[in-house]
């Protein structure tokens, strides 16, 4: 994973160096239908959503997020190695970054003066995308549909990550974690 800025490269690499999000990537490329694990990555971004306010509570659920999003996107591609995950969603906070400078989008994840119910906000959208893709895909295998691609699921997934990544790089910003302000602004 050559050229990732420093930050975000210590959090990708969370997925070998920190226990719990090493058990959740193994939890994500488990076993499990598309249903069963998307009701697991809801009730993970449930409760972060319970304890929003609590930066410390917020980086373990994070963690645990972007750890499961990427053992299921693992998972989900035929020769799919962990190392190519990664880049892909590398590449998506690039693509993130990207839209802020072209001023498509006002902020994302990773700015560490935006409140946590903000950021919340992107994350439920993405999750509820990452639904949408699954009904299609059970739609069109059905024949209710025209053929839609399965692949659509793991470009939702990416950007569950991704902003899960960027969220977790706030929160390493030097004051990041102190500057989350209770009951946000
Ligand atoms: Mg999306």
């Amino acid at each position: 994973m050559s050229g990732i800025p420093k930050k975000r490269a210590k959090i990708l690499a969370l997925v070998e160096t920190d226990p719990d999000t090493m058990m959740a990537v193994m939890d994500g490329h488990g076993e499990g239908d598309l249903d069963h694990k998307l009701m697991r990555l809801t009730v993970g971004i449930g409760q972060l959503a319970a304890l929003l306010n609590d930066a410390g509570w917020t980086k373990a659920h994070l963690r645990k997020i972007f750890g499961f999003t990427t053992g299921w996107l693992v998972a989900l591609g035929t020769k799919r190695t962990t190392d190519d995950v990664l880049n892909r969603i590398s590449a998506e906070r690039d693509r993130q970054q990207e839209l802020v400078i072209s001023g498509k989008l006002h902020f994302n994840c990773s700015y560490y003066r935006v409140a946590p119910k903000r950021k919340l906000r992107v994350l439920v959208e993405e999750l509820g995308e990452v639904a949408q893709e699954c009904d299609l895909l059970e739609q069109s295998n059905a024949g209710k549909r025209p053929i839609h691609s399965p692949a659509l699921i793991q470009d939702e997934l990416t950007q569950v990550a991704a902003v899960a990544v960027a969220w977790l790089e706030a929160l390493e910003a030097p004051g990041g974690a102190a500057t989350i302000p209770k009951g946000a602004s």
